[in-house]
């Protein structure tokens, strides 16, 4: 389970977190929604310990994320302990991020092996079978650029599964794709949601939100203005913001 509770970031005078509160049960998908510039992808990087929050504190599994801050009271994990909880808190961009002079292959095993938690031959027969599960088997020795962009972003996802993460954070994965190629990544994370991997992502896509989350966050100005069923957010939102941002989108 993923639990934020009291987060808040500014960035000088504009607060684009303000008294984050939310209790993700593991195994859940949880789909958040929001204007531009509400707050959503510094979430997901408060999540990962990207960015540093300035009050509150985060846990997975109820492990501390980076430190815990309540009023003057500090308390930081160890640099090496930081990394360690990043590795069981994957990450997938909109831009995929492979590594352009590395092979497929390579590219999955890297993270695993240089963090001693898999050895090579380990991270290999891993990365075969995640490259089967996200349907790219054949690709195992091409590089980045020899590939479509939801072939790239499927990679990315298998890089993320090597580390065999606790949670898995999508920041509108398909929103870089041409729009055939949207599909095939919405696939591969509903046989992830199906398989019971904790998911919370960043997304436009209403209609993959309606089908695959068990929650909807709506944000706007840093807050979270409503969470619940798809159905009730999407269909009955309570709030009149939730209202105007869905009619533009839908
Ligand atoms: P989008 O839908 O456009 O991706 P978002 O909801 O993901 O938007 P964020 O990227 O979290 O929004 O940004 C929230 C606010 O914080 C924005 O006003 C943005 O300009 C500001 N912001 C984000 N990162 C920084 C930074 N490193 N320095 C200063 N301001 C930042
Ligand atoms: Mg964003």
């Amino acid at each position: 389970s993923v639990k934020i509770q009291g987060v808040s970031k500014s960035f000088g005078q504009l607060k684009v977190l303000d008294d984050i509160r939310l209790d993700i049960k593991a195994g859940s998908v949880t789909a958040i929604l929001g204007p531009s510039g509400s707050g959503k992808s510094t979430l997901l990087r408060t999540i990962n310990h990207l960015e540093r929050v300035d009050d509150g504190f985060i846990t997975v599994d109820n492990e501390l994320v980076g430190y815990r801050k309540s009023g003057r009271t500090l308390y930081e994990l160890k640099e090496k302990d930081i990394l360690k909880r990043r590795a069981d808190i994957g990450m997938v961009f909109q831009s995929f991020n492979l590594f352009p002079h590395l092979t497929v292959l390579e590219n999955i095993i890297e993270a695993p092996v240089s963090l001693g938690q898999l050895t090579r031959p380990e991270a290999i027969s891993l990365a075969r079978e995640l490259l089967a599960r996200v349907g790219l088997g054949d690709k195992i020795n091409a590089y980045p650029r020899q590939l479509s962009g939801g072939q790239q972003q499927r990679v990315a996802i298998a890089r993320a599964l090597a580390l065999r993460p606790k949670v898995l954070l999508f920041d509108e994965p398909t929103s870089a794709l041409d729009p055939e190629l949207v599909g095939e990544v919405l696939d591969v994370i509903k046989e992830l949601a199906r398989s019971g991997t904790t998911l919370i992502i960043v997304t436009h896509e209403i209609g993959f939100a309606r089908e695959v989350a068990d929650t909807v966050i709506f944000m706007d100005g840093g807050r979270v203005i409503e969470t619940g069923a798809p159905e009730q957010i999407l269909n009955r939102p309570r709030n009149a913001r939730t209202s105007e941002f869905l009619a533009k989108v839908l």
